[in-house]
């Protein structure tokens, strides 16, 4: 089995303790971290929220030497249209293996607060697809664009609910195809927020407009979550008749049967 988790955090990460040596003891294969870059970071007080490159390289060169390489590259950019110019000139001349695209908060606050509870689900959906189409649009090198639902966790919605904003998702999904990106299977999003029949209807829109490109991530910030529900987001690909998944090496894409 080839492929790995493509979305996990560690202490290099505000929101994570874990640490790499907890991870490596999980498996013998390729693990990939990828840690928060989100300016004016809403959810971690409106403090910018960048990932330390010099030591998180280190670390990694470090622990590469004594576990054969197995460790990659990675960082999940959080996108404002503010913080747009920002992002540009920190991933300039830095290596990633992958790059993950988010958007997790509008500037003001983040799509996880309680505010979101207070406001009309449809409004908050459209505000929040928008941005998203946006995010893919702005920023270029990224590699997959990470749980589209993230800006909907807390509200009930459902995939009836998701229809009505087709035209929206398709936008959405034409610019993830443009850039050649991968559409992430957050496993946390599906089984821990219950949003599995909101990826199922995304992943038949997907697929219907040609995309063939799926992540796996569990979006784990401790080994706990570590391949979360891989093999129910597995069984879901192929009953749709997916056959591999994506990943990124120096990000060059390649699939990995499933
Ligand atoms: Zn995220
Ligand atoms: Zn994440």
């Amino acid at each position: 089995m080839g492929y790995y988790d493509q979305h996990m955090h560690t202490h290099f990460s505000p929101d994570s303790a874990e640490s790499f040596e907890n991870y490596l003891e999980e498996t013998d294969g390729i693990l990939v971290t990828t840690e928060h870059l989100d300016f004016h970071d809403a959810y971690n007080g409106g403090v910018d929220t960048v990932l330390d490159y010099a030591a998180y390289s280190e670390k990694i060169d470090t622990l590469n030497a004594v576990h054969d390489g197995r460790i990659r590259r990675g960082i999940e950019v959080g996108y404002t249209p503010e913080s747009h110019t920002q992002i540009e000139s920190y991933l300039e001349g830095k290596a990633f293996d992958v790059i993950l695209l988010s958007v997790h908060q509008n500037g003001l606050y983040d799509y996880l607060q309680p505010i979101i509870d207070e406001m009309d689900p449809k409004a908050v959906m459209k505000e929040y697809f928008e941005l998203c189409t946006k995010a893919v649009r702005q920023v270029d090198g990224a590699n997959v664009f990470a749980h589209f639902d993230y800006g909907i966790r807390r509200l009930p919605v459902t995939a009836d609910d998701l229809r009505e904003f087709e035209p929206e998702l398709k936008e959405l999904l034409k610019e993830i195809l443009a850039k050649e990106m991968a559409l992430e299977l957050n496993t946390r999003s599906m089984y821990e927020y219950k949003n599995a029949d909101l990826y199922r209807y995304m992943i038949g829109l997907y697929l219907e407009m040609g995309g063939t490109r799926f992540s796996l991530g569990s979006d784990a910030h401790s080994i706990k979550k570590y391949r979360y529900h891989f093999n129910d987001a597995i069984a879901l690909l192929r009953e749709f008749g997916v056959t591999g998944l994506t990943q990124f090496k120096d990000r060059i894409a390649y699939t990995e049967p499933i």
